[in-house]
């Protein structure tokens, strides 16, 4: 799952970029209109936060010009205590959702929970695959009907894995699906989720083959 958060006040972004990684979401940050207009129309994402006061380029004409293309991405506007008005256009241009400033962050990740588990209703939000269930939305995973308890970074590994459940999985895909832009990349890190992932999934009869050179697969016993 692939954020872009459009906030230009750096406390706020880091704090609400943190908590959502924290939930295994990866997040890309911009901080202008532009940018996030630039974003949007060069990268797929599940879900916009946007801030509506933006630096060059309004937030309004942002979603204004996203939807103009047809962009069906979920939004969720970011507004003022007094910004009643901006509300009321903002859910008129097709914002799907608004959260009036100051919030708390566990009601930002409620929120952002329930607009992609709506967006995603009709698509497939539970990857099953042998023993596994992945709740794509609840950010949840089950083996054998047990709760199974893993990092945000282990989700990320075996959402990526299970999507592509049957073929191999490339190092660079791995990354591409657990990093915003603006995060440090290293294979290390891919290394070390992976060994971590396949020793709480192995006695549960599924395991992470490498195939050197290529990458990983998932498999599960018949
Ligand atoms: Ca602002």
């Amino acid at each position: 799952m692939r954020v872009l958060l459009a906030e230009d006040d750096e406390v706020l972004s880091d704090g609400i970029s943190k908590a959502l990684r924290q939930c295994g979401y990866a997040v890309d940050l911009v901080d202008s209109g532009v940018d996030a207009d630039l974003a949007l129309t060069t990268a797929p994402f599940d879900l916009l936060i946007l801030d509506l006061g933006l630096p060059r380029l309004d937030g309004l004409e942002v979603l204004r010009r996203l939807r103009s293309r047809g962009d069906r991405v979920p939004v969720l506007i970011l507004t003022a205590r007094d910004g009643l008005e901006d509300r009321v256009t903002g859910l008129n241009l097709g914002a799907d959702d608004y959260i009036t400033k100051p919030f708390d962050l566990p009601e930002l990740e409620a929120r952002v929970r329930a607009l992609l588990r709506r967006s995603q209703l009709g698509n497939n939000v539970e990857i099953a695959c042998g023993p596994l269930r992945f709740d794509t939305t609840g950010r949840s995973v089950s083996v054998n009907n047990e709760p199974l308890e893993l990092s945000a970074r282990e989700l990320a590994v075996l959402e990526a894995l299970l999507q592509r459940a049957g073929r191999v999985v490339s190092k660079e895909q791995l990354i591409e699906h657990m990093y915003g832009w603006e995060e440090e990349v290293s294979h290390n890190a891919i290394e070390v989720n992976v060994h971590r992932l396949r020793k709480k999934l192995e006695p549960e009869g599924v395991t992470i083959r490498a195939v050197r050179g290529l990458g990983y697969l998932l498999e599960t016993q018949a």
